[in-house]
């Protein structure tokens, strides 16, 4: 067998990286199809998740260390020009960007761009929703963690459960589909709302999605004895019924998705994300772009490319290509968050984005 040299290792990432730019197609160097690309439009958000964003309200980025909406559209344009087909867009809380739909409208006008979607904490969703459909838009996730208004606004930090609910119903009506709900399990903070989430897959057509706790940030309340597994959250809501699998489009994500037996057809489903009890590194289809500019291919990994250096210094569209390629090049094989020390990636989500 050939010996892998550092040399020839070296080679093969020029070969790739420069095949890789022409071909329109991203393939990195363990055969994953990379096509698709999570944005953080802003790092502002209007809730404080305590699992999520740091208190201080003072930590945000300057809007000047922001991408501008220029600089984003010509980014995402090279990247669907290199094999992107499917963008979403993401933050801190993406609706509080302003003009956020003018820039949806020019995003949608991509050629070659199918699919973009949104990721919202809902809080502004009754107010943009009839624009964001208009702006094309028909894949919703909203994150909601609690169904309780009190404990929402203990998790959040603000009193906004009727308004989430409210974007959430009109969303349905307007027709968005599918709208996932995204509920971050946290023992002794929510975990006893499971059942009545998943019930919500019953009598409304929600895909509903139980997502593992992940030790990212440094200023969350992560601790392994708030952390859930999927199996548990499975085993805990097989009370409403038995849960049957269900397939789909490895475009539509990591989840792992199951409907109740006795759910009716046109109605919701459960899913399960479960970065920490079942890795699934070896499908990730994902790039993203922090709000501040840089390009990181795994979200456990703070391992970063500049590109907002490239973009500020006169870099050309062949200069950002091999950026973007560089970076799916350097994507790892695998998480490795259980081998670091303190069990902690230190980026902070809502600069990721999630
Ligand atoms: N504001 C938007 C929202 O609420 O969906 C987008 C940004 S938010 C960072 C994206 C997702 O990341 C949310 O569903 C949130 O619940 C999830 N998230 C944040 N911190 C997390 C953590 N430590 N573990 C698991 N999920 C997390």
């Amino acid at each position: 067998m050939t010996k892998i040299t550092p040399e020839i290792t070296q080679k093969q990432q020029e070969k790739s990286l420069e095949n890789l730019v022409e071909s329109g197609q991203l393939v990195d160097l363990f055969s994953r199809s990379i096509s698709y690309l999570r944005v953080s439009v802003t790092d502002q958000c209007n809730l404080r998740c305590i699992y999520c964003t740091p208190r201080e309200i003072g930590d945000k980025l300057p809007c000047s260390e922001l991408l501008n909406y220029e600089e984003l559209l010509r980014v995402i344009k090279l990247a669907v020009k290199l094999g992107i087909r499917k963008v979403r867009l993401t933050g801190g809380e993406p609706l509080v960007r302003k003009n956020i739909i003018s820039f949806i409208r020019r995003l949608a006008a991509i050629d070659g761009l199918d699919d973009i979607r949104l990721t919202t904490n809902g809080v502004m969703l009754a107010k943009y929703a009839a624009d964001l459909f208009d702006a094309g838009i028909r894949k919703l996730n909203i994150s909601l963690d609690t169904m309780q208004r009190e404990r929402f606004a203990k998790i959040t930090g603000a009193d906004r459960f009727e308004q989430v609910w409210q974007g959430i119903n009109l969303a349905q009506s307007l027709g968005f589909s599918p709208v996932k709900l995204n509920m971050v399990a946290l023992r002794g903070i929510n975990d006893d709302e499971l059942v009545d989430f998943a019930r919500l897959s019953l009598t409304h057509a929600l895909q509903v999605r139980f997502i593992e706790f992940m030790p990212i940030g440094d200023a969350t309340i992560w601790g392994e004895e708030r952390y859930i597994s999927s199996e548990e959250i499975k085993e805990r809501i097989s009370v409403l019924g038995e849960l049957v699998p269900v397939e789909t489009a490895r475009m539509d994500g990591p989840a792992r998705i199951y409907r109740f037996r006795q759910a009716v057809e046109d109605r919701g489903s459960v899913g399960f994300i479960s970065p920490i009890s079942h890795k699934f590194c070896d499908q990730c289809n994902r790039l993203r772009l922090t709000s501040e500019g840089k390009l990181r291919s795994c979200l456990l990994s703070d391992k970063e490319t500049d590109l907002k250096v490239i973009l500020r210094t006169g870099g050309s569209d062949d200069d950002v290509k091999k950026a973007l390629v560089q970076t799916i090049l350097d994507k790892p094989k695998s998480h490795n968050l259980f081998e670091k020390e303190g069990f902690n990636c230190h980026g902070q989500m809502s600069r990721i984005g999630g």
